[in-house]
């Protein structure tokens, strides 16, 4: 039943509703779309839109963790650590080669000076798949079909993501956790703000955090001096907006700071410091997405460019669904995770 929309965008749902000449819905939602699926209404799939949208629906609906999504990834942690999993930190891999006799990964990683080699059948791969053919020391030939693949992946969004603080008197009082409007110089900008007692911000203070979509390019191939100056440009332009939202004198801000795709690239070593994983756009999208398997033996991939994408609830679903494969490999089938 579902089939035939497996081609369609957003839009094309529209038109068979008669909406697609209602300015002000295509607006609301093409707000509401580039948070999850990186695309606008025109080109998000409409099955991936229509399961997006209604997720802030009674009673299921979105969350706001307490303590924030670091909550989430600390519940993760402990969980892993209860089943005996050691987690190694501060390590960056730094090569990864089969070894066909062995039927072994040989991975080399360094933290600081130290090298340090580890071997496993099963190498989970969960940074952006755009840069793993990097890792790889043996690209083989027959694998060309699927190299070109990871390199003609579509170019995913980068942020700037504006961290401040301030007197709660100091701004107008906004009665959710999450504000988004639209700006004519930066479309989207979505903000987070701390809840009195959240653990963000001391009592009577709050957390204000707004990021926006850039384009990566934008912010690589400068000198130093120009990518500061650009940097506290957007950091003044973006100030001034929210000040004028919520009227914030520009005198009464705590603490500011921006951060760039330069940031996170060097935060989290994503190529060129991409977001959210590939735009779900009809071409990209479920059957036609990137498989959590490789033609590569025992490595496999997972995180917000696969299945079901972004976010720390979604990469955490896609790191389910590959340990199941792995386990069925295994010929373990019937298992509780
Ligand atoms: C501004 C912003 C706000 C967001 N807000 C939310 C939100 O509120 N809620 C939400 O659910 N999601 C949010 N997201 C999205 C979410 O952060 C991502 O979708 C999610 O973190 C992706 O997880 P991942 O495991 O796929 O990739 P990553 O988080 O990038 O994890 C990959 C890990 O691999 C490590 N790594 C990379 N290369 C190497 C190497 N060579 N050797 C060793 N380790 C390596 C990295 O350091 C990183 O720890 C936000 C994203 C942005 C940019």
């Amino acid at each position: 039943m579902t089939g035939f929309l497996l081609k369609s965008s957003m839009f094309d749902l529209l038109k068979i509703c008669g909406s697609d000449k209602d300015q002000r819905l295509i607006k609301f939602l093409n707000l509401q779309l580039k948070l999850y699926s990186q695309e606008n209404v025109y080109k998000t799939a409409a099955l991936y839109g229509c399961t997006v949208l209604q997720m802030s629906q009674r009673p299921h609906g979105l969350w706001h963790l307490k303590d924030s999504m670091q909550a989430l990834s600390s519940a993760l942690e402990e969980s892993l650590k209860q089943t005996n999993a050691k987690i190694l930190f501060n390590q960056k891999v730094n090569s990864l080669e089969y070894d066909v006799q062995k039927k072994l990964w040989e991975i080399d990683s360094s933290s600081g000076d130290k090298v340090n080699k580890y071997y496993a059948h099963d190498v989970i791969y969960s940074p952006p798949p755009q840069g793993l053919l990097n890792l790889l020391v043996d690209k083989k030939d027959k694998y060309y079909k699927y190299q070109n693949r990871l390199n003609n992946l579509p170019k995913p969004s980068g942020a700037l993501v504006f961290y401040s603080a301030l007197k709660k008197e100091n701004m107008i009082n906004i009665c959710s956790n999450h504000y988004q409007f639209i700006s004519e110089e930066f479309g989207s900008l979505f903000i987070s703000l701390s809840e009195e007692g959240d653990g963000r911000a001391p009592l009577g203070e709050i957390t204000l955090i707004a990021s926006i979509f850039t384009r990566t390019q934008d912010w690589f191939d400068l000198e130093k001096d120009q990518y500061i100056f650009k940097k506290n440009q957007y950091l003044n332009k973006i100030s001034k907006a929210l000040e004028e939202k919520f009227n914030i004198a520009s005198e009464d801000w705590l603490h500011r700071e921006l951060s760039t795709p330069r940031s996170f690239e060097r935060w989290t070593n994503r190529p060129k410091g991409i977001v959210g994983g590939l735009g779900q756009n009809p071409d990209i999208f479920g059957l036609f997405g990137l498989s959590s398997r490789t033609p590569f033996e025992g490595l496999w991939l997972c995180g917000d460019s696969i299945y079901p994408g972004e976010g720390t609830a979604g990469v955490s679903q896609s790191a389910l669904m590959v340990s199941k494969q792995i386990l069925a490999t295994r010929g373990i089938k019937n298992f509780n995770l």
